[in-house]
Order: C-alpha cells, then sequence, then structure tokens
C-alpha cells in the first residue's frame, strides 16, 4: 500500500482519468491514500482501468458485457469498451441500480453468449460458490474473458463456514456478510467449476513505479479466467506494451493539457501585472500635476 507522497504536486486518477491535485482521501477502512477526491474510485477501480487497457486487444467488438454488483466508479469503465449490450446484476441485497435482479448461483443468461463478464468482492458472499463459478464458466463466450477478485490471505487455505453468525463471520472472514476467506486453493476451486485462470497484480502487470503514480494496492490479485481449466495462457505477453502505452499515453495527454492551462493562466497573470504597473505610472502622474495644486490650495487656506 502506498500514501499519499506529498512532493507530488499532483496525482493521475486512472479511473477518471484527470490528473487530481487534492490529496487522496482515505479508503473505507482508514487507509490513507485511497479514494480520489474528484470521482470517489479506489485503488481496485483505477487498477481495473488499467487492466482494461492492457486487455484492449482482447476486448474489441464485444457483444455482451456483465456486470455483477455494479458499482458508479466502475460502470463507467466498462461503457468505455463499447459493447453491443451491457447488463448489470446483482442480489439485491442494497439498493444499487440494476438491470435485474438474479444470484450469480443461477444466471439469467444463455450458454456462452458473455464476452467479458466483471465480478469483483461478490464470491466470498455467496453460499454456493462453487454453482457461481460454473456459472461464470458456463455463459462465457468461447472467447470470453471474465475479471474477477475476492479477499484473498496468501500461505492459508480457504475459511469458510456457512453457519457462522454475522459476528463470528466479522471476526473469520473480515464482513458480517462474508461466509469465507479464499487461500491458496482458489485457483483450484476456478479449475474444478470449468475456469482457467491466471492471477494478475500491479506491480506484475504495470511495474514498481506505476504501483506509486497511479496510486494502486501493490497485493491486490485479479484473476483472468477463461472457460477452460488449469492455467490461462500468458495472453497479456502481446497486449501488455499497447495497453500500458494507451495508459501512458492518457497520462501524457493530460499532463499536456494542464500544462497549457498553466501557460495561459500566467499570459492571463502577466497581462493583469502589465495592467497594474501601467496604472501606478498613470496615478504617479496624476499625483505630480495635483499635487502643487493642492499644496497652493492648503497654503491659501492656511493664509485665511
Ligand atoms: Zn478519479
Amino acid at each position: 500500500m502506498t500514501g499519499p507522497r506529498e512532493d507530488v504536486p499532483g496525482s493521475y486518477c486512472a479511473a477518471c482519468g484527470a490528473v487530481v491535485h487534492r490529496p487522496l482521501r482515505s479508503g473505507p477502512d482508514g487507509r490513507p491514500g485511497a479514494t480520489c477526491p474528484r470521482c470517489r474510485s479506489l485503488e481496485r477501480h483505477r487498477f481495473l482501468s488499467l487492466l482494461l487497457g492492457v486487455l484492449s486487444p482482447e476486448l474489441r467488438d464485444l457483444d455482451l458485457v456483465v456486470e455483477i454488483a455494479p458499482s458508479r466508479q466502475s460502470t463507467p469503465l466498462l461503457e468505455r469498451l463499447g459493447a453491443r449490450r451491457m447488463v448489470s446484476l446483482d442480489a439485491g441485497y442494497d439498493a444499487r441500480a440494476v438491470d435485474a435482479l438474479a444470484s450469480i448461483e443461477r444466471l439469467p443468461l444463455r450458454d456462452g453468449s458473455v464476452d467479458l463478464l466483471v465480478c469483483y468482492h461478490v464470491l466470498e458472499h455467496v453460499p454456493d460458490d462453487a454453482a457461481a463459478m460454473r456459472e461464470i464458466a458456463r455463459v462465457l463466450s468461447p472467447r470470453g474473458l471474465a475479471l474477477l477478485e475476492v479477499p484473498i490471505r496468501e500461505g492459508v487455505e480457504t475459511d469458510e463456514d456457512l453457519t457462522a453468525t454475522p459476528e463470528e463471520c466479522l471476526r473469520r472472514f473480515g464482513q458480517r456478510d462474508h461466509v469465507r476467506w479464499y487461500g491458496d486453493d482458489i485457483d483450484e476451486r476456478f479449475s474444478a467449476a470449468g475456469l482457467a485462470t491466471m492471477r494478475v497484480t500491479p506491480p506484475a502487470l504495470l511495474g514498481e513505479a506505476a504501483v506509486e503514480w497511479f496510486r494502486l494496492m501493490r497485493h491486490e490479485v485479479v484473476w483472468i479466467a477463461r472457460p477452460g481449466c488449469g492455467r490461462v495462457s500468458p495472453m497479456l505477453a502481446g497486449g501488455a506494451g499497447s495497453g500500458l502505452t494507451a495508459a501512458f499515453d492518457a497520462v501524457l495527454g493530460e499532463l499536456a493539457r494542464t500544462r497549457d492551462q498553466l501557460g495561459r493562466a500566467r499570459a492571463r497573470n502577466e497581462r493583469l501585472a502589465a495592467q497594474r504597473d501601467a496604472l501606478r505610472v498613470r496615478l504617479a502622474q496624476r499625483a505630480s500635476v495635483e499635487e502643487p495644486r493642492v499644496i497652493t490650495r492648503l497654503r491659501r487656506v492656511a493664509r485665511l
């Protein structure tokens, strides 16, 4: 995790695509430097934006994009992909706006119909996560990709308990409505459900410097999944370069715009300073004319 650096005048938010000059706000759990003050994106939204950029060669000419448990920060990123159809689904435990209420354990979608499915922070809530994973594998088209994210602990097996009380869930799984905390066996679980996966983290995908520059979370893990089993082939090899170039091009474009704005502000300041100097000169001239008259008048008054 990287906190805001006070010596950096601005940071680039990959979610809203702007150079942000105010410090990033803390996140939901109080972690510093997490939330963009402009669009309220968190690290995971900024990483999703960059990941979609890296995957862009794989995401051309999309028919159906499905987002499960959408957010105000993630949906615009998916809309930019220009898919012919976008559908958002959620189980309806909160009031978020979605196209349809549905359980991920039984998706109301045809076999092989989805080119991109995004499902962040859902599986840890779902009682039958194996069914949910099988549903994701079922609806993905042969070229389809799923981007999946769950909380994970390294070095331990998944801990789960469907009978735990909310208090115990909070203690064991980090949240009252979580039924498990995933561990090292998650990749085998995906594979058993018919999903071939590959893990990506911000430093592995973008390099160490980008983690700081884009205000990402070093240990965040996203699973890129395709229908199949085992590991996804390293499909990023071809795409990473162009996607990253696009991301940095966006940064450079934004910096150039900021530089233009600064240039215009500076020119305006110079114009105003010139007007101020001219005014001072005129005032001085006027004073040199007026002063003797005033003095004469005062002398006259004094003699009276
Ligand atoms: Zn932002």
